[in-house]
């Protein structure tokens, strides 16, 4: 018999949700605790506006079905977020309750209404009388199969271009497990392909399918295909076995393929939220020792509270003021990363102080695997082929999340900058559903364009 518990063992401990869902009569204690403020302050701070007192009291009135609808009517990844919310900083930081009490446990309500009808197998939505109009989306991450879901809500013929072999984006690939399982990225990925929405997945559009065919082929596109990978460190031994990128690691485990034995010692470098999904996710791998390294302090850093305090209480270590110089070798495996130390100088052309290296301040940790998790960069290429404004690779949009070129919308992380909005999946919801009724607009005005100059020439 095996000498360790099974919540010792890696895959366990890796499906292992962090938070517990309420038992029936938590929820029900809590649904009671609403006050079902008028203009409640939580609606108006979700990114997608949520009615949660009407959602809240349909779960007192056993209306679990009904609730779950409000939900996902207001957001197509409804399920998905109840897990992965900042909740503190939207919602729940809204709740009138919280001024002198703890305030609505609104995201565990909102995870048990939609785990609810996802554990029943309800379909809670059907698709629109058809129009007779093709839209393509490029991307199923949630921004993508937030606008196909409202298309097709609307009428249109919806096809999804995705990369990868499944739906979900980083909600399926980035997003660790005991965060947010896949089988609830992949429920509600489902619900958008059960409204008749065609997807072609596998298939990378500028590599498999060219984006000209798609701007000829179809009356509108919605551009959703997120940011890339983690750029280069720029440093020596950053192509050594044992050096990951972040998103790369996060995938692999979370599609449940093995990254080899990631030893005992683990850096990971950067300190945004990838970066604590990265060394959170390689504690219960059993490393023993995870540190994360910044080169600025833990007042700069962009990773969640939430996630920062969840990093300590897995055991992860933070290192700040710290900047790595090279990554070195024992043959081709990792074996140390040299550091220099590092101190904040105040600029006037940044938001964020800039970290200076101190020479002569050098030190070498010795390490068995280096996660890089500097954060994304992005993707161009689609952008320039069809000549759509952007700033380094950001796109640029309207309100209604219009690009330059007339037909071509944009949501999601690919429109994401910095100072603008949060790169989250409640926003990318939120600019699936405004692309997608901007793009209903856009065919409904095309349509009678037409049938004004049908009856101009008739
Ligand atoms: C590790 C990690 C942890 C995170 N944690 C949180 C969290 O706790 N809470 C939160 O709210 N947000 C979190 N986020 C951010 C959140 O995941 C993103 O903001 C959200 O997924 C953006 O959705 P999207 O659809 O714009 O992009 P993505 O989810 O990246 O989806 C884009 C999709 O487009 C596909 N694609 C790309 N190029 C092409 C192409 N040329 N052709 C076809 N398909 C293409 C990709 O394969 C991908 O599936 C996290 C992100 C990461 C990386
Ligand atoms: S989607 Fe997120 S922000 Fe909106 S109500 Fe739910 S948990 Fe709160």
């Amino acid at each position: 018999m095996s000498e360790f518990a099974l919540s010792d063992q890696p895959q366990h401990r890796l499906e292992q949700n962090v938070h517990k869902p309420l038992t029936k009569v938590e929820v029900l204690t809590e649904a009671h605790r609403c006050l079902y403020c008028y203009d409640a302050p939580c609606a108006a701070a979700c990114p997608t506006h949520i009615d949660v007192p009407s959602f809240i009291r349909k779960i007192t009135t056993d209306n679990v079905t009904g609730s779950a609808r409000v939900i996902m009517d207001a957001n197509p990844l409804g399920a998905s977020c109840a897990r992965v919310c900042p909740t503190e900083d939207l919602c729940e930081g809204a709740c009138v309750l919280g001024k002198d009490a703890a305030p609505i446990r609104i995201s565990d309500l909102q995870r048990y209404s939609t785990d609810w009808v996802r554990e029943r197998n309800i379909d809670l939505f059907s698709p629109g009388p058809a129009t007779g109009k093709r839209v393509a989306v490029v991307g199923g991450g949630p921004a993508g199969l937030a606008a196909a879901r409202e298309l097709a809500r609307f009428g249109h013929a919806v096809t999804i271009y995705e990369a990868k072999e499944q739906l979900g984006g980083l909600n399926t690939y980035g997003i660790v497990p005991f965060r947010l399982p896949r089988a609830v990225a992949l429920w509600e990925a489902e619900q958008v392909v059960k409204l008749g929405v065609a997807v072609q997945t596998n298939v990378l559009v500028g590599r498999d399918v060219s984006i000209g065919d798609l701007v000829d082929n179809f009356d509108a596109l919605v551009l959703a295909f997120g940011m890339g990978n983690v750029p280069p460190l720029q440093i020596p031994g950053e192509d050594l076995q044992g050096v990951w990128d972040a998103l790369d690691f996060i995938s692999q485990v979370k599609s449940g393929q093995s990254v080899g034995d990631i030893g005992d010692r683990v850096v990971v470098i950067g300190a945004g939220n990838t970066a604590i999904d990265a060394a959170t996710c390689s504690k219960r791998l059993n490393a023993e020792n995870v540190a994360i390294y910044y080169r600025r302090t833990a007042r700069e850093m962009t990773a969640y509270p939430f996630e920062y305090d969840f990093a300590k209480q897995e055991g992860v270590e933070f290192r700040w003021l710290c900047a790595p110089v090279r990554i070195l070798g024992e043959g081709n495996r990792v074996r140390a990363v040299e550091f220099v130390k590092t101190r904040l100088e105040l600029s006037d052309n940044s938001e964020r102080p800039i970290p200076v290296s101190m020479p002569g301040t050098e030190f070498t940790v010795e390490v068995d695997t280096v996660i890089r998790s500097t954060g994304q960069s992005r993707l161009t290429s689609l952008l320039d082929a069809l000549h759509i404004i952007h700033d380094g690779g950001s796109v640029r949009v309207d309100q209604q999340m219009r690009t330059n070129q007339p037909g071509v919308f944009a949501a999601g992380d690919c429109a994401f900058r910095r100072g603008v909005g949060d790169a989250m999946v409640v926003e990318a919801a939120e600019q699936g559903k405004i692309a997608a009724a901007a793009v209903h607009q856009h065919l409904l005005a095309a349509d009678e364009s037409e049938k004004w100059r049908g009856e101009s020439h008739g």
